[in-house]
C-alpha cells in the first residue's frame, strides 16, 4: 500500500542519514590501535623533554618542588590562583591537618584584560588582593610582609621556586608583554604599586603540583597530579637520574617533580595521524594557532566548539534541519546565531545533552532551543546527541591515554592519582569512560582523588569559614 510505500521510504532516508552522519563522525572514533599510537607518541615526546636541548613538544618543566607536604605543615598564607575558570583569592590557616580554615573569593576577570597589557592584568589581581585583605581584616605590615603563594597555570620556565619566566600563554590569555618576563617579578611589582598592600609572593607553582601537592598531605602514595578542566596538563614524581636537562645539585636529591604541559603535544606533527578538518579549523581560528594541539582536542575550552563546528558542518550537508535547510543550502547569516558564532556551544552543553536520556530527548531540544536552534526535531536532537558523545568520548580516551603512559611511567604497583579541573569533576560520562579506558590501558593498580580544597579527600568537610563571594563591582 502507499502507506506502507510511505513509511518505507522514511525509513531508508532515515538510514542514509545516520549511515552519513556516522561517516561525518568516523575520523572522531579512535581505534584501541590508534590510542597505543597516541601514548607511544607521547612516551617518547615525554623522554625527549627530559634530555638537554633537544626539541620536543613537551616542555617537562623541572619545578624546584623537591619534596612533598606530609601533613604536619602548618601556617598562614596567603594563595592567589590564576588561570583556571575562576581567579581566586583565598587566605588558609593551616593549624593541623584537620584543622584548616579557609577563606576564598572569586573575581571575575574583565575578558579585555585577557587581551590587554599584562600590567594591567597584575594590577587587577594586586587589586583585587588587597580588596580581599582589607575585607577579611588581614592586616600586614612592612616589616613582616605576608607570604603569598601563587597558583599561575601557564607553562613557566623556571630557575627556582619563586623565578618563573611564561613560555607562552594558553587558554583564553593572551596578554601582551608578558611571555619572556618573569611572572613573579611582575606580580610582586604590581603589589608593591599599591600602598599599604604589604605582601610577599614567596612560591609559584602550576596548577598541577598544587594538586599533586594537596592529594600527598592525605594519600601518601599519590605520584601525580592532572588538571581536566579549561586546560589540561599533568606532573608527576620522575627520578632524578632520569633528568638528564637538571642541572642544578644531584648531591641531595633523588626525585624532582616534573611539570609536563602535555597539552603542547602534537606541535610538530605527532598527533597528525588522528586530528581531522575540524581540529584544524579550530585550531586557525584559535587565540594560539598550531599551540597546545592536544590540549585542543579535550580540554573544557575548546569541546563545546568541536561539536559546533561539526553542526555546522552537517547543516551545510543538509544532514542537520534537513526541511528549513533546503530552501538555502548555505547558512544565511540571520539564520542562527549559533551556528556562526564561535564559542557560543559550551562543554556544559555538551555534558548535559550527552547525559540525557529524557524522554523524546526534550532536555536537549530545550537545550537547543535555549541557543537559539528553534523547535529542533527529535532526528536532529539524536544526531547532536551522537556529535556530543562522540567528541566527548575522544576527548576522554585521549586524556585516559595521557594518564596511562604517566602510570607506567611512575613504574609503581600502586599508585594514587590527584585530578583536579571542571571536566572530570562536573563531567559524568567523561569520568567514567576515562577510568574504563584507563582501565584497560595500564596493568598497575591506581586510583584517583579529585582535590577540592574545601574538602578533605575521605569528603568530611574543613571548618571551611562560609564565605565564597563572586564581585560583580568590577574596579574601572
Ligand atoms: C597550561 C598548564 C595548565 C593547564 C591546566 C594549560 O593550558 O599550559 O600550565 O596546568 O592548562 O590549567
Ligand atoms: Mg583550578
Amino acid at each position: 500500500s502507499v502507506y506502507y510505500i510511505k513509511q518505507r521510504w522514511k525509513y531508508e532516508q532515515r538510514t542514509i542519514l545516520k549511515d552519513e552522519v556516522k561517516t561525518i563522525l568516523r575520523p572522531f572514533r579512535l581505534s584501541d590501535e590508534q590510542i597505543r599510537k597516541v601514548m607511544a607518541n607521547l612516551n617518547t615526546e615525554m623522554s625527549k623533554g627530559l634530555k638537554p636541548s633537544t626539541d620536543s613538544d613537551l616542555k617537562m618543566f623541572p619545578t624546584y618542588v623537591h619534596s612533598l607536604p606530609s601533613g604536619q605543615e602548618h601556617g598562614e598564607y596567603l594563595v592567589v590562583d590564576l588561570g583556571g575558570s575562576n581567579f581566586r583569592v583565598s587566605h588558609v590557616n593551616i593549624e593541623t591537618r584537620k584543622k584548616i580554615r579557609l577563606i576564598n573569593k572569586i573575581f571575575l576577570i574583565p575578558h579585555s584584560l585577557l587581551l590587554g597589557y599584562g600590567d594591567k592584568l597584575f594590577d587587577y589581581i594586586a587589586d583585587c588582593l588587597q580588596r580581599f585583605m582589607i575585607d577579611n581584616k588581614l592586616v600586614s605590615f612592612e616589616n613582616a610582609k605576608f607570604p603569598l603563594a601563587f597558583t599561575f597555570s601557564f607553562p613557566c620556565q623556571q630557575d627556582s621556586l619563586k623565578q618563573a619566566t611564561l613560555v607562552n600563554w594558553t587558554k583564553g590569555f593572551s596578554c601582551t608583554g608578558v611571555v619572556g618576563k618573569d611572572v613573579v617579578v611582575m606580580f610582586q611589582e604590581a603589589i608593591d604599586r599599591r600602598k599599604g598592600l604589604n605582601v610577599e609572593v614567596v612560591a609559584l607553582v602550576n596548577d598541577t603540583v598544587g594538586t599533586l601537592m594537596a592529594c600527598h598531605a592525605t594519600y601518601r602514595d599519590c605520584r601525580a597530579g592532572v588538571i581536566l578542566g579549561t586546560g589540561t596538563n599533568a606532573c608527576y614524581v620522575e627520578n632524578l637520574s632520569n633528568v638528564q636537562k637538571w642541572q642544578g645539585d644531584r648531591q641531595n636529591l633523588k626525585e624532582v617533580i616534573i611539570n609536563t604541559e602535555w597539552g603542547a603535544f602534537g606541535a610538530s606533527g605527532s598527533l597528525d595521524f588522528i586530528r581531522t578538518e575540524i581540529d584544524r579549523e579550530l585550531d586557525d581560528s584559535s587565540l594560539n594557532p598550531a599551540q597546545q594541539k592536544f590540549e585542543k582536542m579535550i580540554s573544557a575550552l575548546y569541546l563545546g566548539e568541536i561539536v559546533r563546528l561539526i553542526i555546522v558542518d552537517l547543516v551545510q550537508r543538509g544532514l542537520l534541519f534537513p526541511g528549513r535547510m533546503q530552501k538555502s543550502p548555505r547558512i544565511r547569516p540571520d539564520y542562527n546565531i549559533f551556528l556562526i558564532l564561535r564559542g557560543s556551544f559550551y562543554a556544559k552543553h555538551v555534558s548535559d545533552i550527552e547525559s540525557d536520556k529524557s524522554e523524546g530527548l526534550s532536555l536537549t531540544s530545550s537545550i537547543l532551543t535555549g541557543i537559539g536552534i528553534h523547535e529542533p526535531s527529535f532526528d536532529d536532537c539524536k544526531i547532536i546527541q551522537e556529535v556530543c558523545k562522540t567528541v566527548s568520548q575522544r576527548a576522554s580516551s585521549l586524556a585516559a591515554a595521557a594518564i596511562a603512559v604517566l602510570i607506567n611511567r611512575l613504574n609503581v604497583s600502586s599508585v594514587t592519582i590527584a585530578v583536579d579541573g571542571t571536566l572530570f569533576r562536573h563531567h559524568d560520562k567523561f569520568k567514567k569512560n576515562l577510568i574504563r579506558t584507563i582501565d584497560r590501558l595500564v596493568q598497575r593498580t591506581f586510583k584517583f582523588v579529585i582535590m577540592d580544597g574545601l574538602y578533605i579527600p575521605d569528603g568530611r568537610k574543613l571548618a571551611l569559614i562560609d564565605r565564597d563571594w563572586i564581585l560583580d563591582d568590577l574596579p574601572h
